[in-house]
C-alpha cells in the first residue's frame, strides 16, 4: 500500500496491511512532526505519520476533562507564535479554518496589596499601567519594547528558524554590528547575565520587574537561569502576540492535519514506534509495537525524545559509544528542572477581582499572574522547586471562555491554573502526584479565591488536577513531565540543543533525522524545530524550496 491514497487518519484496526511504503516516515504527529510532513507533502513527497495516540496534534489536545461542553487545553493553550512563524503563511493555516483571537488585555499581575499592573495590545495603555507604579519604568518598558520590535524579525530569522548559529557566532555578529553602541538593552555581556540581573540592571520597581519574570517564566525561561537575558529582548518583542486559539488548541492540530490530508499525507494512529529499521547504516523505516511496518524510501525524521529515538528505537550496535553517552548524559542532566501542575475548572462565572476596583482592566486580562510581587518571590520559587517541593501555590489563571465562549456551554466559562512545580517531589518522587494532586489543586483554587472572592464554592462546577505525572502518561515523549523536552539554558541552546554532534537536524544514521522539540529553537508551540529540520532536510535531498524564507 503507497501513501497516495487520499488523506485519512487510519485506525489500527483499518491498517490491515503490516507493511506501508512512503518516502518519508515521521514519528509523532504533534505540532512539528504534522508541520514537517506538510512542507513535505506539499514537496510531492507521500508521508506517512506515525503516531502512538489515537489523535493527532501532542501537545495540542483539548478535551473535555471536566464535563461535557468545557473544552480544555490540556498543555499547550498560550498560542505565541502565531503570525510569526512562517507555516501560518505556507501552509495556509487559515484557509483550512484556523481562528485565533488577541485578546486586548493580553496578561495581568494582581498583587497582594489589592494594586494590578495590566499588559495591551496597545503599547501606551501598558505604559499607562506601569507609570502608576513607576513612570521612569513605563518609560524604559517603551523604549525596550520599541527597540525589540524593531529587531523582532531579525531576532525571529536568526535566533528561531534558521538552523542554529553557535554563541560565538551569535556574539560576533552582535559585535560586528556595533551593538552595544547602537542598542540600549542588546549587549554581549547578556550572555552571561539571568533575566533577573537584566531586569535589576534597567527597571526599579519590584513588580513591574515581577510582572516581567513572570512573563519570562511562562515562556519558559527561568529567571535565576545564568545566560538567558540573551532571550529576554525577545521575548518583550512578542509580549503583546498572545492568542486564544478558538475552539480549543486541537483547532491547530487539526488545520495542520488538513492541509497534510489534502497533500496526501496519511497519519497512522494507535502505533506506538519501537524500533527504527535500519539497513547498511541507513534509517529504512520503522516498525510498531504490533509489528507493522512503515518503510521510507527516502527519509525517517523523529519528533520525540532523546531517549526514545536513541536507546530505544535503534539498536546499540548502530550507534558508538561516544555518542550514546552523550544521549545519555542529556538524558540525565538537560531536562527542564521545573514542569507544570495545571487545575482545569468549570465555572459558572468569571473570576471578578478586587484588583478591578484599582484597574478596571484585570478583569478583561487573559493570562493573570497571582500574586508574585517582587523577583525574589519568584527566585524562592525555584530554590524550593530545587528541593523537591511544591511552593506554596501563585499559580496564574486563565479564562479563554472570555474571549471564545464557544469552549463553554452558553452562559458558562471555561478555567485554568497553572503552578511551577517539579517533577518529582521530595518525599516518593513523582507519583505522590497521584495522591497530592487533588489537595494541591484545591490549594491553587484558595489562592485564586483571595484575588477572586466571587469564586466561591457554588462558582465552580467541576475541577480536575492535571499532575506532572498526567503529563508524562499522555505523552511519554515528555519525560519527567518536561514540558519543553530539554530545558531553555545556555547548554542546552542553538548548537548546544540537545548538544553539539545533534543540533543540526542529521544524526549518526544516514536518513534520519531530528525534528521535535529536543531541537533548536525549543518547545512551545514555535514550529521552529520542524521548519529548521525541513531546511536541512531539502538541502540533503535537493528539494526545491517553495516555501518563504523568513
Ligand atoms: C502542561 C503543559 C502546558 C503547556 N503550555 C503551553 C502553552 O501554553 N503554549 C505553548 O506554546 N506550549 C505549551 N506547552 C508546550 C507544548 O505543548 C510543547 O512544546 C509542544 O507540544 C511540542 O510539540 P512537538 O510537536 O515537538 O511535540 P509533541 O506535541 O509532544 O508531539 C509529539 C508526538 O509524538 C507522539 N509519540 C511519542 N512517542 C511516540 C512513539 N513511540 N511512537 C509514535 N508516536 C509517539 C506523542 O504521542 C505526540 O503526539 C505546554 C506543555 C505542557 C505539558
Amino acid at each position: 500500500m503507497t501513501g497516495n491514497s487520499a488523506s485519512q487518519v487510519e485506525t489500527s484496526e483499518m491498517a490491515q496491511p503490516h507493511r506501508f511504503d512512503y518516502d518519508v516516515v515521521i514519528i509523532g504527529a504533534g505540532h512539528n512532526g504534522l508541520t514537517l510532513g506538510c512542507y513535505l507533502a506539499r514537496s510531492g513527497l507521500s508521508v506517512g505519520i506515525v503516531e502512538r495516540r489515537a489523535e493527532e496534534g501532542g501537545g495540542l489536545c483539548t478535551e473535555e476533562l471536566t464535563l461535557p461542553g468545557f473544552l480544555h487545553n490540556l498543555h499547550a493553550n498560550y498560542h505565541t507564535f502565531v503570525n510569526l512563524a512562517p507555516a501560518f503563511e505556507d501552509l495556509d493555516l487559515y484557509g483550512h479554518g484556523l481562528e485565533y483571537v488577541r485578546p486586548e488585555v493580553q496578561m495581568a499581575s494582581v498583587f497582594p496589596d489589592g494594586t494590578a499592573l495590566t499588559i495591551h495590545t496597545d503599547l501606551d495603555k501598558s505604559c499607562e499601567s506601569m507609570a502608576r507604579f513607576s513612570k521612569k519604568d513605563a518609560d524604559t518598558f517603551r523604549r525596550l519594547y520599541t527597540e525589540a520590535h524593531g529587531y523582532v524579525d531579525l531576532l525571529l530569522h536568526t535566533l528561531m528558524y534558521e538552523p542554529p548559529m553557535t554563541l560565538n557566532e551569535l556574539t560576533k555578529a552582535l559585535t560586528v554590528f556595533g551593538v552595544d553602541k547602537r542598542s540600549e538593552f542588546l549587549e554581549v555581556g547578556l550572555r552571561r547575565m539571568t533575566i533577573t540581573e537584566f531586569l535589576d540592571k534597567h527597571f526599579e520597581h519590584p513588580k513591574i520587574k515581577a510582572h516581567l519574570a513572570f512573563h519570562a517564566a511562562i515562556c519558559g525561561y527561568t529567571s535565576d537561569i545564568r545566560g538567558l537575558a540573551v532571550g529576554f529582548p525577545l521575548l518583550v518583542g512578542k509580549i503583546d502576540n498572545w492568542h486564544v486559539c478558538v475552539g480549543g488548541s486541537h483547532r491547530l492540530a487539526h488545520v495542520l492535519w488538513r492541509d497534510f490530508a489534502r497533500n496526501g499525507g496519511v497519519i497512522h494512529v494507535q502505533q506506538a514506534v519501537e524500533k527504527i529499521l535500519i539497513e547498511d547504516g541507513r534509517a529504512v523505516g520503522v516498525r510498531t509495537e504490533d509489528g507493522t511496518e512503515f518503510y521510507a524510501r527516502k527519509l525517517v525524521a523523529s519528533s520525540v525524545d532523546l531517549a526514545q529515538t536513541f536507546l530505544k528505537f535503534i539498536d546499540k550496535e548502530h550507534l558508538d559509544a561516544e555518542f550514546i553517552g552523550k544521549v545519555e548524559e542529556a538524558e540525565a542532566k538537560k531536562h527542564k528542572f521545573w514542569t507544570l501542575f495545571s487545575v482545569h475548572l468549570a465555572l459558572e462565572e468569571p473570576p471578578h477581582y478586587e484588583a478591578a476596583s484599582f484597574d478596571p482592566d484585570v478583569d478583561r486580562a487573559w493570562v493573570v499572574n497571582l500574586g508574585y510581587d517582587s523577583l525574589e518571590a519568584l527566585n524562592s520559587d525555584w530554590e524550593t522547586i530545587r528541593k523537591g517541593l511544591a511552593p506554596s501555590p501563585r499559580p496564574n489563571a486563565a479564562v479563554n471562555s472570555l474571549f471564545d465562549p464557544s469552549d463553554a456551554p452558553e452562559g458558562k466559562y471555561t478555567g485554568l491554573l497553572r503552578q511551577f512545580v517539579p517533577y518529582a517531589l521530595r518525599r516518593k518522587g513523582a507519583y505522590e502526584w497521584k495522591a497530592y494532586g487533588p489537595l494541591y489543586a484545591s490549594h491553587c483554587i484558595e489562592e485564586w479565591r483571595k484575588y477572586a472572592p466571587n469564586l466561591e464554592d457554588s462558582k465552580i462546577i467541576d475541577y480536575v488536577a492535571y499532575t506532572p505525572l498526567d503529563i508524562e502518561e499522555k505523552l511519554i515523549n515528555m519525560v519527567r513531565g518536561d514540558w519543553m523536552m530539554g530545558e531553555i539554558a545556555p547548554d542546552n541552546l542553538l548548537e548546544r540543543r540537545p548538544f553539539p554532534e545533534l543540533s543540526e537536524y542529521r544524526t549518526p544514521i544516514r536518513g534520519l533525522y531530528m525534528c521535535g522539540s529536543t531541537q533548536h529553537p525549543h518547545g512551545f508551540i514555535t514550529f521552529g524545530p520542524a521548519y529548521n529540520a525541513l531546511e536541512v532536510i531539502a538541502e540533503d535531498l535537493r528539494i526545491e524550496k517553495w516555501w518563504k524564507k523568513v
